[in-house]
Order: C-alpha cells, then structure tokens, then sequence
C-alpha cells in the first residue's frame, strides 16, 4: 500500500511502477504544459487505453482543486486576511498548482482503475 503510495507521488507507471508517465513535468511560469510518454519507458504498457480515456480524471482534479482551495481558505482565515487577500491568494493557488493538479489527477486516474 505504502509502496503503491510511493509510486503515485513520483509518477510511476502503474503496472511496473518503475517507469516514468510524465517526459516533462511541465512548468507554470513559462507555460509549458507537462508531457506525457504515450507508453512505458520501462514496461511498454499504453498508458491511454482508449480515447477520451482521461475525460474522467478531469473529476480527480477538481476534487485536489477544491481541496487546495479549502485547505488555503483556512489557513488564510486563521491568519486573518481580509476577503479581498483570499481571493487573490487562492486564484493564484489554483494557477500554481494547475500543473500539479493536471498530473497527480491522471496518475491517480491510472491507478485507480488500471488492474494489471
Ligand atoms: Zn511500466
């Protein structure tokens, strides 16, 4: 389980756990998205089973956006930041992690519903 853990956080592919999904991680101040490697370095398994196969972790990645939103909006209510300070905080907390949240959502999509 824990291992399973393990290779989620680093991006490994979900049957050898020794490949990397993700060619570039992609940047959020110079714009450039993270790419994906369309089989496993290591195993060779396809990662997109079937077009349209990631529509859904489109759902993974708006429940790690609202989740982060919470998770600033508390911390910054604590602080005590006035209202105006939240919204521009977690607009920018949802541009920074975008890239984070584009990935983590796919590979949590793969190993969520990849049985190998
Ligand atoms: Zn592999």
């Amino acid at each position: 389980m824990t291992r399973k853990f393990n290779s989620i956080l680093k991006e490994k592919c979900p049957k050898c756990e020794k490949g990397a999904i993700f060619s570039e991680k992609g940047n959020v101040f110079t714009f450039r998205s993270p790419k994906m490697y369309e089989k496993c370095p290591s195993c060779g398994i396809i990662f997109e089973k079937e077009p349209g196969y990631f529509i859904g972790a489109l759902y993974v990645s708006y429940g790690l956006a609202v989740l982060e939103l919470i998770l600033s909006y508390l911390i910054l209510t604590i602080l005590n930041a006035p209202l105006s300070i939240i919204f521009i905080v977690l607009f920018l907390v949802l541009g920074m992690f975008s890239f984070f949240n584009f990935r983590f959502a796919r590979v949590i999509w793969m190993y969520i519903f990849c049985k190998y």
